[in-house]
C-alpha cells in the first residue's frame, strides 16, 4: 500500500463542478443522510477529530457517521457543514474510492485534459449522467469499473 491509501483525499473535501452546478441534488441528499445505507439506523455528524484523531488540519471538518459500520462520508466545506460530498462509505468502499482516485485523478494532475473532461469521459463509458460520474457517488462495483478504464487508459477521450 502507498501512503496515498491512508490519506483522506483531498478531492473529497473540494467542491466538484456538479456540487455548484446542482446544489439542490445535495440538499436533497443531506435530507437523506439521516440513515445508515449498511445498518439503516441514523448516521450522527460530527466533527474530523472523531473520524482522523490523529490529523488536527482535519478537526474542523464534518462528516456523517455511522460507528458500529465505520462508515463515514465528508461534507461539502463551503457549506454550514451538513450538506454530505457523497454516499456514506463503510472501510471496503472507502479503498475501492481510492484506487478509482489513484487511477483516475492523473488524466487530469498530469494536465493533458481538464478535470470536468475526464469525468465527461468516465459519464460516457460508465453509462451515466454526469451529474453521476463523480467518485463520491460510486458503489464499490462503479469504483471498480471505474479504476479498470483508468487503468486500461481509457479516459483519454
Ligand atoms: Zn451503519
Amino acid at each position: 500500500m502507498s501512503t496515498y491509501d491512508f490519506e483522506p483525499n483531498p478531492d473529497d473535501y473540494g467542491p466538484e463542478p456538479a456540487h455548484i452546478a446542482n446544489p439542490s441534488k445535495f440538499d436533497k441528499l443531506a435530507s437523506q443522510m439521516s440513515d445508515c445505507p449498511y445498518c439503516g439506523k441514523p448516521s450522527k455528524l460530527v466533527g474530523g477529530n472523531v473520524i482522523y484523531p490523529h490529523r488536527p488540519d482535519l478537526a474542523g471538518k464534518w462528516f456523517w457517521h455511522c460507528s458500529p459500520c465505520d462508515a463515514y462520508v465528508g461534507c461539502h466545506p463551503t457549506t454550514t457543514g451538513k450538506k454530505p460530498l457523497g454516499r456514506l462509505a463503510n472501510a471496503e468502499l472507502r479503498a475501492a474510492k481510492m484506487k478509482a482516485h489513484a487511477a483516475i485523478d492523473p488524466y487530469w494532475r498530469e494536465g493533458r485534459l481538464s478535470r470536468h473532461a475526464v469525468y465527461a469521459n468516465l459519464a460516457v463509458l460508465m453509462n451515466l449522467q454526469k451529474r453521476e460520474a463523480h467518485i463520491g457517488m460510486f458503489d464499490v462495483e462503479q469504483c471498480r469499473k471505474a479504476i479498470q478504464l483508468g487503468t486500461n487508459a481509457l479516459l483519454w477521450d
